[in-house]
């Protein structure tokens, strides 16, 4: 990194294809981009721009606002990849029933700052981090301090799968942590993170009051096969906690009345393509949600499956929801000849969706005014980069992190020519490492093997009828 980008020197990226992500999807060819402090100044053709302005050459790139991540497990990047042959039932073995209490608060550091890391790496520019582990208030230390550490947005969703909301949001230590470390700033926002299990006493009332009470929303695994279902949904309805802001992650096994309930009230879905389709949450509902008018942000949920990547998330999302549709039509001897979500839309589920569902309407957008969170899709030495004829399509189908060439967040370079600016990845490789270490130590090598490699229920292969010995005698060719 040279001194191009000093901090306050304005920046221009010039030439790009632009998608602002305005409210008609506008593709705005040849385009600059300028950004003055932490803010867009301005977007249009030819820019005149401040004298010492940084120029960032964007010819043959698409420019578009930061994507948003609206849920993810940031702690489990430290084991990335372990799980990705496991179910949802599994993971919840893992975690919660066996391995979640040997985390200590440096393992969630080391695991939040490779993920904080790797997002921006991938142009994601604001995350939320759902961190569920927080089994003392020092894990959720250690949590944001690495959150703190790396120049990304944040959003931290504060949960404890090793206890009910009912019982660690009520105490003490949390409201001293709230005080201490949530303070709400443009970089770091505050969620409270607990799923509402359909007990009908509503245990989870508690926690609901507490959010109320400390002005923050809640986000929650709802319709979630197994785990959580419509009666959750209902108990939140009926004692008046299904407010704006909300954030409904997955809501893949719902009634319609649920769905209808979560439009109503102002609130929207997270949908996780990828692990919806791998865990068993239930099919991927964007196909439904759009029916209820329900507004959708995207996010990756854990990289112990997958990685931080919504280039990812944008795509398996197109796929799902038109294989349903497919399907759909074809039960009932019909066929679908034009497609209902549109590359457009994901795009748009991944930038202005996330910024939505947080209640950010500075982000998600390239517009004079709004935040300089932006990322520059280009790659002069890939034949994937051109031609660039349906950009949408282009940045749904055809890009990848890889491509990621210069990303800004807050009017800051994090990333410049394809490479991470100020990050020091070598400290946190060393901590992933020590984690790893240490829970393979703690676990044993055979738990350690057996957590990765779950066993595979065994496939009868079917009798086929075409299958005898005298195939090649009986043809006529042979004799
Ligand atoms: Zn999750």
């Amino acid at each position: 990194m040279s001194d191009q980008f000093q901090p306050g020197r304005p920046i221009v990226l010039r030439g790009g294809t632009v998608l602002p992500m305005d409210a008609s999807k506008s593709v705005l060819r040849d385009t600059d981009v300028l950004v003055v402090g932490d803010k867009i100044e301005a977007v249009g053709p030819n820019l005149s721009v401040p004298e010492g302005t940084a120029e960032i050459d964007a010819t043959g790139g698409l420019v578009m606002p930061g994507m948003i991540d609206t849920h993810r497990h940031m702690w489990q990047t430290a084991m990335r990849g372990y799980g990705a042959d496991w179910t949802l039932t599994q993971y919840f073995v893992f975690y919660y029933l066996q391995h979640g209490k040997s985390f200590r608060p440096e393992d969630i550091y080391a695991g939040n700052l490779l993920s904080a890391i790797e997002a921006l790496d991938a142009g994601v520019t604001t995350t939320v981090d759902w961190s569920h582990n927080n089994h003392t208030t020092q894990h959720a230390d250690a949590a944001v301090d690495a959150l703190e550490a790396v120049p990304g947005r944040f959003v931290f969703a504060y949960g404890n799968i090793q206890g009910g909301a009912w019982e660690w949001a009520t105490t003490p230590e949390f409201r001293d942590f709230v005080e201490r470390r949530m303070h709400r700033g443009d970089m770091l926002g505050f969620q409270l993170a607990f799923d509402v299990t359909g007990d009908p006493a509503f245990p989870e009332k508690a926690a609901f009051e507490v959010a109320r009470d400390l002005g923050a929303n809640v986000t929650t695994h709802a319709g979630v096969w197994g785990a959580t279902n419509d009666d959750g949904i209902r108990l939140m309805y009926d004692n008046g906690f299904m407010t704006p802001g909300n954030v409904y992650v997955h809501a893949a096994t719902l009634s319609d009345d649920s769905y209808q309930r979560i439009a109503a009230t102002g609130g929207s879905v997270s949908v996780s393509t990828e692990s919806e389709q791998s865990c068993g949450q239930g099919y991927p509902p964007t196909w439904v949600l759009r029916k209820h008018n329900v507004p959708v942000s995207l996010s990756m949920d854990t990289s112990v499956w997958w990685s931080g990547d919504l280039f990812s998330a944008m795509r398996a999302t197109l796929g799902a929801d038109r294989s349903r549709e497919h399907l759909e039509a074809h039960k009932n001897g019909d066929t679908v000849t034009h497609s209902h979500l549109r590359a457009d839309q994901v795009v748009e589920y991944a930038t202005r969706g996330g910024a939505a569902a947080l209640g950010r309407d500075d982000l998600g957008q390239l517009a004079p005014g709004t935040k300089a969170d932006v990322v520059l899709i280009k790659n002069d030495s890939s034949p994937v980069m051109f031609p660039l004829l349906n950009p949408y399509g282009h940045v749904a189908f055809q890009a990848q992190r890889g491509d990621v060439h210069t990303v800004l967040v807050d009017g800051k370079v994090v990333k410049s020519d394809g490479k991470l600016v100020g990050i020091d990845l070598g400290a946190a490789r060393s901590a992933i490492e020590s984690t790893v270490e240490y829970l393979q130590a703690t676990l044993g090598e055979e738990a350690w093997a057996a957590g990765m490699n779950p066993d595979i229920p065994e496939t009868k292969v079917l009798d086929n009828p075409y299958t005898y010995t005298d195939y090649r005698s009986s043809s006529t060719h042979g004799n």
